[in-house]
């Protein structure tokens, strides 16, 4: 099954005479943890807000569970975890609450939502932190905190821009360890945007390498070994 199936996607922002994507064309199969890599600038996070649909492409198509996505926009809250590079804390909320309640609006029972929450603190590592405002964390608890949300509910998809900036490596380490277990466990599709192809290499199983607006390349990591 095809999770996403992205053709010839441009995006030009307003104003702009260059494009941030140009051509994107790539597919994911469902149950890959599938990486996007490339320099500051090469147009990650504007393909990745096409594919949640937070942003309109200029012109293209993409398919997401073989469903053309602009038109099924339900789809991907429904089905996706995102976790943006950059974003707000969540405000009036402490670790406990935004675990649960995603849980919840994300289709769990009140009883299974208390359970989930329970699981993801442990898992990860973060009971320490259930009581405490999302605004009171430090940058690396806030990433660690987002992930579990992102995770929350256990949604078929996560797509994760760049989630290791600002984790000690010790962090980073947990974090690729407890991706790639919800990915062989529960074949969690996860989209997994990184500019560190040392980090690219440690987790992900295909790869597309975006350069300039551009796809340079696509393809399991050990066919992409033997080009560069
Ligand atoms: P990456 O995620 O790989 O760092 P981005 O997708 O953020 O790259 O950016 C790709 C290009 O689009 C860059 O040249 C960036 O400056 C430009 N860009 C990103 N967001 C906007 C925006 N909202 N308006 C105009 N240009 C943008
Ligand atoms: P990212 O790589 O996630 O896009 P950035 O620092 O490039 O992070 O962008 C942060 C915010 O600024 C995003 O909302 C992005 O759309 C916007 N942005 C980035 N580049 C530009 C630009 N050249 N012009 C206007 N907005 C931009």
């Amino acid at each position: 099954m095809l999770v996403y199936d992205v053709q010839d996607v441009v995006k030009y922002y307003p104003g702009q005479t260059k494009a941030a994507n140009e051509h994107i064309t790539l597919q994911i199969q469902e149950g890959t943890i599938f990486g996007i890599l490339g320099d500051n600038g090469a147009g990650k996070s504007t393909l990745i807000r096409q594919m949640v649909n937070l942003l309109q492409s200029t012109s293209g198509s993409i398919k997401f569970y073989g469903h053309e996505l602009k038109n099924n926009p339900q789809l991907v809250p429904q089905l996706v975890g995102y976790m943006p590079q950059r974003y707000e804390a969540l405000n009036n909320l402490t670790v406990d609450e935004a675990l649960y309640f995603t849980a919840h609006l994300r289709g769990m029972t009140r009883n299974d939502a208390r359970q989930e929450r329970e699981r993801l603190l442990k898992l990860w590592q973060i009971e320490d932190l259930r009581h405490k405002y999302s605004s009171r964390l430090s940058g690396g608890q806030q990433r660690i905190v987002r992930l579990a949300v992102a995770a929350a509910g256990r949604l078929p998809v996560l797509i994760l821009d760049e989630p290791t900036n600002d984790l000690d490596p010790l962090r980073r380490k947990m974090v690729w360890d407890i991706l790639r277990q919800l990915n062989a466990d529960s074949g969690t599709t996860i989209i997994f945007i990184t500019h560190d192809a040392i980090e690219a290499e440690k987790i992900v199983q295909r790869i597309a390498i975006l350069h300039d607006g551009r796809l340079l390349v696509e393809g399991s990591l050990s066919e992409l070994k033997q080009i560069v």
